[in-house]
């Protein structure tokens, strides 16, 4: 007999996950659901009866409408899966609210079982509910449990097998919306049963309903199934809508919630629910929030708590950020001396364990911060940040959530755009998780500000604390608008409405954290591992070949060779050495200009004469795309300045300085596009993976780097104009 399948369903933080890992326990795997970026668990459960279930960890939704991707998933599950059980969890402590997605689950007609979870904190609060009676009223079997503790659950699954192996067939609820709504569901129910419009896979009822409700999900499939009753159900619809419109000045969706909650209310005050103290008094959490959430502290606090977010995943991600670092140097140093000077070495050194090292350099700055917002996440801190925000956010087309994303990516001062990109996840709507995704990589990140450190150091040593302020500023305003230029044209679209909630306070578990952690580690890993290793391998090819003509080598052999004959005595072998490296830069930079990235740079010239750039930093701005780090390094060895020190760039700076060609308004246009331009390649592998599209990847590439080479146009050129650049 092949295992039942059991799918766990319920509000976002009603327990789902901690009854999950309670019952599976390390047997659990994740995916992704096809072709969109929820995640899919899954994890296997033995009764203690030996049979074997399946567990399935459905996201969490408010409702059963397709309002957000969650909630098409879910639904989608559930009509076109047919789990054997549905359990359903609810939060006992906040249970008129969590049952407004259970008669949504009833009126669906799903074989289901409710669990009354955090029985623990809602006696803390005074409340207590009479299951049996809920179960009576409901006609489910109702099983009060606490998931942390794992209390309650075996008499849970018991009843879920129970109901599993009745297989009995299951009415589906039957809410009356009140005259007007009844009898045009009735008259949609009847059309569609006659033309057995999609009723093998949807209840008539409950089909009529979602018309009712504007579901987009389901009119999308209505009109492909067959455009004449969808027609006909439309109109019913339009004519029911015009006439609540004209009578009641309201919408069905909005009669339609009213009388579920109405409904529910109806059902708890049969004695199901009683209260020891009086409901008015403060509940714990709402005293806390009296300050957190306060005015004025509220602000203060939120950005406290946001650095220190960010000085915990920045200082203490450091360490093993430097092991990794020390691992790699060696495996390059022992590499080099074991392998031959050629191209294979010069790959593996500087391709694969690079690339490597660009994989897991990241691992413990991501795993630091969902750690930090793992814990902000399942306290309930984070839903007030949300809160808080959500009023300044707006204005730009964000979230409230969308805040976290811009600190972690620079929005103090370093930072890095890949772990923002992933704490982008706790937004729910896709239009504003897009817009915040493809615009955090216009913070300053921590690659960037060498580069920035070095332009100001040179050209504007005299103000430049100044002008670094200045540049956090504009990151952040550049930010803002882009995010609302995108969300006004190609992510137009309505904002979500704020309904989360703010739920309770809560003591995170360790273990839930780790697993929370570790779970989106992971993911990371596995998802944008093998793709940024081979990108690391086609920028270091591109900055190899095609390599030095034959003539050029011989030339520069020759040199060493006229070096080498005029130096006999030992006294002068240092000088030799000297004069030796010296020829070895030039033949860098010179094997640099030669190189496919040289090409690139050299062609660009036709162009990036109006930003100022020449061929020398072009280069430096391609090879910036494998990481914004190597931008200085790069100028370096096109300038043949041999090794430098992006920690001491005394003699680039000079270098800089001295040439002819740069000058305070090319620096700033240098300044601004390096901000701006195109993200690294590993930002850019994170937000295809996390967009679930490549598309989305190569758009920021060209819309950063359209938008930073325009600025930097309008700086150098305006420069020009006013006659800064002499
Ligand atoms: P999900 O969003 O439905 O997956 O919810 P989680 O499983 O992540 O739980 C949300 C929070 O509630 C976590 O901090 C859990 O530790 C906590 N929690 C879950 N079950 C219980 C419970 O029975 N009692 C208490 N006190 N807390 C719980
Ligand atoms: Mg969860």
């Amino acid at each position: 007999m092949s295992p039942l399948t059991i799918a766990l369903a319920g509000n976002p933080n009603a327990g789902k996950t901690t009854l999950f890992n309670t019952l599976t326990g390390a047997r659990q795997h994740v995916g992704n659901y096809p072709g969109v970026t929820v995640e899919k668990k899954a994890g296997a459960y033995t009764f203690a009866t030996g049979e074997e279930a399946t567990i399935i960890d459905l996201p969490g939704t408010y409702s059963l409408t397709a309002y957000s991707v969650e909630e098409v998933v879910a639904r989608d599950y559930l009509v076109q899966e047919k789990p054997d059980v549905v359990i359903n969890i609810t939060d006992a402590s906040n249970l008129e609210r969590n049952l407004y997605l259970s008669t949504q689950f009833l009126e669906l007609g799903v074989p289901m079982v409710i669990a009354l979870n955090m029985i623990d904190v809602a006696q803390d609060r005074g409340i207590s509910l009479d299951a049996q009676r809920l179960s009576g009223l409901l006609k489910v079997p109702v099983i009060p449990i606490i998931a942390r503790s794992g209390k309650g659950t075996p008499e849970l699954m018991a009843a879920a097998l129970d109901l599993a192996q009745k297989n009995a067939p299951w009415d589906p609820l039957y809410i009356s919306y009140g005259e007007d709504v009844d009898l045009a569901l009735q008259a949609m129910a009847q059309r569609i049963n006659t033309a057995g419009f999609m009723t093998n896979s949807y209840a008539p009822r409950w089909l009529a309903l979602k018309y009712l409700e504007g579901d987009s999900q389901i009119r999308e499939k209505g009109r492909r199934a067959d455009p004449v009753v969808d027609g006909e159900l439309q109109e019913i619809v339009t004519k029911v809508g015009e006439h609540l419109l004209k009578t009641m000045e309201t919408y069905p969706e909005a009669i339609i919630a009213d009388h579920r909650y109405g409904y529910i209310k109806s059902v708890l005050r049969q004695e199901v629910i009683t209260h020891k103290f009086d409901i008015d008094r403060l509940h714990a959490s709402d005293r806390i929030d009296k300050v957190l959430t306060n005015r004025f502290m509220g602000p203060l606090i939120m950005l406290a708590v946001l650095l220190g977010l960010y000085k915990f995943t920045f200082t203490y991600s450091q360490l093993p950020v430097a092991w990794f670092a020390v691992f790699f140097d060696w495996l390059s140093g022992n590499l080099s001396t074991l392998l031959p000077d050629g191209h294979l070495k010069s790959m593996l050194i500087s391709g694969v364990i690079h690339g490597m090292g660009g994989v897991l350099g990241f691992v413990p700055l991501i795993m630091f911060m969902f750690f930090g917002i793992a814990i902000l996440e399942d306290s309930g801190y984070l839903a007030r940040v949300a809160f808080m925000m959500d009023r300044v956010f707006r204005i730009f087309g964000l979230h409230g959530s969308s805040v976290m994303a811009y600190i972690v990516s620079g929005g103090i001062a370093g930072g890095c755009a890949v772990p923002g990109v992933m704490a982008a996840r706790t937004l729910r709507s896709p239009r504003e998780r897009l817009a915040t995704l493809l615009t955090v990589s216009f913070m300053n990140c921590g690659a960037k500000l060498p580069v920035l450190a070095l332009l100001t150091a040179t050209f504007f040593s005299r103000s430049q604390a100044q002008l670094m302020f200045l540049l956090t500023l504009l990151a952040w305003g550049v930010a803002l608008t882009a995010a609302k230029i995108l969300r006004l044209t190609v992510l137009r679209g309505e904002s979500t409405p704020f309904v989360m909630e703010l739920p309770p306070y809560r003591f995170p578990t360790f273990q839930g954290l780790l697993i929370h952690t570790w779970e989106r580690t992971w993911q990371y890993i596995k998802k944008a591992g093998t793709t940024i290793l081979a990108i690391s391998i086609l920028i270091w090819a591109m900055m190899t070949f095609p390599g030095l003509p034959h003539s050029e080598e011989e030339n520069f052999a020759r040199q060493r060779q006229e070096v080498t004959a005029s130096f006999t005595q030992t006294t002068e072998a240092l000088h030799l050495k000297e004069k030796l490296a010296a020829i070895d830069t030039a033949q860098a930079g010179s094997a640099l200009r030669h190189s496919i990235a040289g090409k690139i740079g050299t062609t660009m010239e036709t162009v990036s004469w109006l930003p100022g750039f020449d061929w020398r930093t072009n280069i430096a701005l391609v090879g910036g795309f494998a990481a914004k780090e190597v931008i200085v390094t790069t100028l370096g060895t096109a300038y043949s300045l041999g090794d430098t020190d992006p920690k001491n760039n005394a003699s680039l700076s000079e270098t800089l300085a001295k040439d002819p060609h740069w000058n305070p308004v090319v620096a700033l246009a240098l300044i601004v596009f390096v901000m701006f331009y195109a993200p690294c390649f590993v930002t850019v592998v994170c937000i295809s993976k996390e967009s679930g599209s490549w598309k989305w990847g190569l758009f920021s590439i060209c819309f950063n780097t359209a938008f930073a080479f325009s600025l930097a146009t309008l700086v150098y050129q305006g420069g020009q104009l006013l006659g800064l650049a002499g």
